[in-house]
């Protein structure tokens, strides 16, 4: 492979961790925001029902957006739960300097 393909690699690969740690923290607000909007229309709140329900729809989008995101550049396998490995489990590219 030559060093310019494998530098845009690299490049891909950075840009996915990013927004795959992104994500992850995005999911983590939106399950404790979720979990209090639950409780909230538990008690009876029509808004909260519907904070729920946002939150729930919010919560399927990113999960799906990280199920997306956290991939190979190259061979576009899952990179597992790990956000930082140097070579793909899958086809063995190269990830990190
Ligand atoms: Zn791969």
């Amino acid at each position: 492979m030559d060093p310019q393909e494998q530098a845009r690699i690299i490049q891909e690969y950075k840009r996915r961790q990013k927004a795959s740690a992104l994500l992850r923290l995005g999911v983590v607000a939106i399950g404790v925001g979720l979990m209090f909007a639950a409780l909230e229309a538990a008690d009876g709140g029509i808004g909260a029902s519907l904070l729920t329900a946002v939150l729930l729809v919010a919560l399927v989008v990113a999960g799906w957006r990280m199920f997306v995101t956290w991939r190979c550049p190259v061979c576009h396998k899952d990179l597992g739960r790990d956000l930082s490995s140097t070579y793909c489990g899958n086809c063995g590219v190269r990830l990190e300097d």
